[in-house]
């Protein structure tokens, strides 16, 4: 593994892959899976057993001794429960074992992942099902069997089944429309994703010696350092000794695991790194990024390092998000976001699109929702990520051809033409590699969309299924509208235009960073969900859980669910985030800032004494004693606060949002400027300038 010319060998060593099913079962049980999932039948529980048995035997043969059912519960991590395969064979003997039934059924009992109201603990068993469409594979050990997690009554108390289920979906309704344009050929169509991963790299004795980075991943504290990002140096810069050790070490780590690792480079922030896979299907890309983020931290461990995947660990500079470029794949090959070379294909081409943009309007509030979170609250709206608002980029050349349409005026300096759909082609769009507009929420980039306002530590499974289920809702109603249709061309014609003219207020080319456009947005009637406590109650909109339970997606009560699992998320990290606050103010920096304050003051008196000037320990002692009181009062009232949350989930959401971060901010601005007139000696952990040139 540790030369580049075994990497097709070593490559997904740790999968069981298709090559290995196919290798190791028979051709009948190899075809049953494979029919499996290309049109979601079911494993009957023979071929089930042959699966199992040729998957215990190739993870033996592996090294591995455990098994466990993976699977991605609500919080929006991954939950392993791990049995042995040893059985006892008499004689004080143990044989290795493995059933079809273990292999395709688990039942845990996880009555602590939280599920929202969903399972009263009387059945606070879940049940998890193996996923055949995401390939098992070997982590520490363990056959790691990828699987959905329901309750006892069938609710998804998972990531993966609404996504499955969208996937499902829009599939269906893509499909209608492909007939639409005769073809007859393609049989699935499915989402394909590449999450790019950012992440800071920092030095674990450091990071070990400041309490609020371990108990919460973030800085509460630290005033702004001598030198950020502002030299621009780092973006793409020289990749450190230690640092390239650790990205060879993460690559040759997520290759065994099957993981399409394959760009690597320094981000914006200092410490900041990036990294992109090649884009897989939707279901593998999110189990894939799930994995990415705990080997990020498993192997920093390795190389005495912390991997932050907080949104925002260090305040003042960039913070981490995940830009997910999503677009509509076949099984025949073709990218259904790919303009075509011929004007039937382009015409298709932009009725996805016409979708794409209907769905991102109808829908920007849900959308918005997704990506909500405590962290994200940090970044999204800052001058660092995309604003709250959710906008559409479409670059110059596809939105001239838009508006072409919408105006029915030439569309080409060079070429006065006026487009006609399904008659004309179009004239170029380049694929953007460039990143042209990084300040738009949603960018089109020649072939995909980017959506990039998911936060770092987040699973991109929610957004993934917001945005496979409105495509799914926009594309069955323009099915229903065009299957009526008695001239299918005009209709089509006509359907594009209506909706580009209709939906025109999406579209927004321009500089999403500056204020002008949040201004803009407001006039063009955008949603400004500027934080969690404002975007989560999305989740109830009549017209949001419509959709979902329209589509077979989530109920209402899994949507409910959700939403009360991310408001409590919101509150509990406050809390925690608050408490921390309380305990690093009152155990470190008052009795350290009293101590300084406290020798400058003996310094001062001795000084005095001999006549020797004393302006700046008198000066500063008297700055030291007026800010240690504001700070311990803030204290105080951050505590007492505390002691006030609400008992009503909603609620405690919006106090913590309304109260507490406030509070949090106030203690935190007098910390900071305290910091900076404390001798660094006397400080008590490290500062901002030591965390983030560490490495
Ligand atoms: P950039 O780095 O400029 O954002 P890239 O072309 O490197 O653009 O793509 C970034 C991510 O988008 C990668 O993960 C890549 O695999 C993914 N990607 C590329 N094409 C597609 C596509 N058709 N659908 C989904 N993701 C894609
Ligand atoms: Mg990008």
């Amino acid at each position: 593994m540790n030369t580049s010319g075994k990497l097709p060998e070593s490559f997904g060593s740790l999968v069981f892959n298709e090559e290995a099913m196919k290798e190791r079962l028979s051709a009948a049980s190899y075809a049953a899976w494979k029919k499996c999932i290309t049109e979601g039948t079911s494993l009957d529980l023979a071929t089930a057993n042959e699966i199992a048995d040729a998957m215990k035997l190739w993870a033996i043969e592996k090294g591995a001794t455990h098994y466990t059912h993976w699977f991605q519960p609500m919080t929006g991590y991954t939950a392993e429960k791990h049995d042995s395969f040893i059985s006892p064979a008499g004689g004080g003997k143990i044989i290795m074992e493995f059933s079809g039934s273990e292999l395709v059924r688990g039942e845990s009992d996880a009555s602590s992942f939280p599920s929202g109201g969903l399972r009263a603990t009387f059945e606070a068993r879940g049940y998890t099902a193996w996923d055949p469409t995401s390939f098992a594979f070997i982590k520490e050990n363990s056959l790691c069997i990828p699987t959905i997690f329901c309750s006892y009554s069938g609710h998804a108390l998972d990531k993966k089944t609404p996504l499955l289920r969208s996937i499902e979906e829009v599939s269906r309704q893509a499909i209608r429309i492909l007939r639409l344009f005769g073809d007859t050929e393609t049989k699935r169509v499915t989402p394909q994703v590449g999450p790019e991963q950012e992440y800071f790299l920092i030095d674990k004795a450091l990071y070990n010696r400041r309490r609020d980075l371990r108990m919460t991943g973030r800085t509460l504290f630290g005033a702004k350092p001598a030198r950020g990002q502002e030299l621009d140096d780092h973006y793409y810069g020289a990749i450190k000794p230690r640092v390239a050790a650790y990205m060879k070490d993460l690559d040759e780590t997520l290759w065994a695991l099957g993981v399409l690792s394959k760009t690597k480079h320094n981000e914006v922030a200092p410490s900041q790194h990036e990294m992109a896979p090649i884009y897989a299907d939707v279901n593998t890309s999110c189990d894939h990024n799930q994995l990415t983020m705990e080997m990020m931290k498993k192997v920093a461990d390795r190389h005495d390092l912390v991997c932050l995947l907080h949104e925002k660990p260090f305040a003042g500079v960039n913070g981490s998000g995940k830009h997910n470029n999503w677009s509509l794949g076949t099984d025949t090959g073709r990218n259904l976001f790919k303009p075509g070379s011929t004007p039937s294909q382009n015409a298709q081409f932009l009725l996805f699109l016409a979708a794409f943009i209907k769905g991102v309007d109808d829908y920007q509030d849900f959308l918005r929702a997704t990506v909500a979170s405590p962290g994200n609250d940090h970044r999204l709206g800052a001058q660092e990520a995309p604003p709250a608002v959710i906008s559409i980029y479409l670059g110059d050349e596809l939105n001239a051809v838009v508006e072409s349409i919408i105006k029915g005026t030439e569309y080409k300096e060079a070429d006065k033409r006026t487009l006609k759909i399904g008659v004309d082609v179009l004239p170029p769009i380049p694929q953007d590699t460039t990143d042209r507009n990084r300040t738009s929420p949603m960018a089109f980039t020649g072939n995909k969309f980017e959506f990039r306002m998911l936060g770092s530590s987040q699973s991109i499974s929610g957004p993934n299924v917001a945005l496979n289920t409105i495509m799914a809702e926009e594309l069955g109603q323009f099915a229903d509208e065009l299957e009526q249709s008695t001239d299918f061309q005009a209709d089509l014609h006509a359907l594009i235009k209506r909706v580009f003219t209709d939906y025109q207020r999406i579209l927004f080319n321009g500089n999403g960073y500056d204020d002008a456009w949040i201004a803009e947005a407001e006039r063009r009637g955008l949603s400004n969900l500027v934080s969690t406590a404002d975007a989560l109650p999305m989740y109830f909109s009549e017209k949001n859980v419509a959709l979902f339970v329209k589509h077979g997606i989530y109920t209402r009560e899994e949507l409910e669910a959700r939403a009360e699992i991310h408001m409590e998320n919101y509150s509990t990290v406050s809390i925690i985030e608050a408490r921390t606050m309380v305990d690093m103010i009152r155990h470190e920096i008052l009795p350290a800032v009293s101590g300084f304050a406290d020798q400058l003051c003996q310094r001062a008196f001795h000084k005095e004494a001999m006549q020797v000037s004393c302006r700046y320990e008198t000066s500063t002692a008297r700055e030291l004693g007026r800010l240690t009181d504001a700070l311990a009062k803030a204290c105080d009232r951050l505590e007492s606060d505390l002691s006030a949350i609400p008992g009503d989930t909603m609620d405690a959401m919006v106090y913590c949002h309304n109260v507490l971060i406030p509070d949090m901010d106030a203690a935190r601005a007098t910390a900071d400027r305290l910091e900076a007139i404390t001798a660094a000696e006397a400080w008590p952990f490290p500062v901002y300038s030591d965390l983030l040139f560490s490495v």
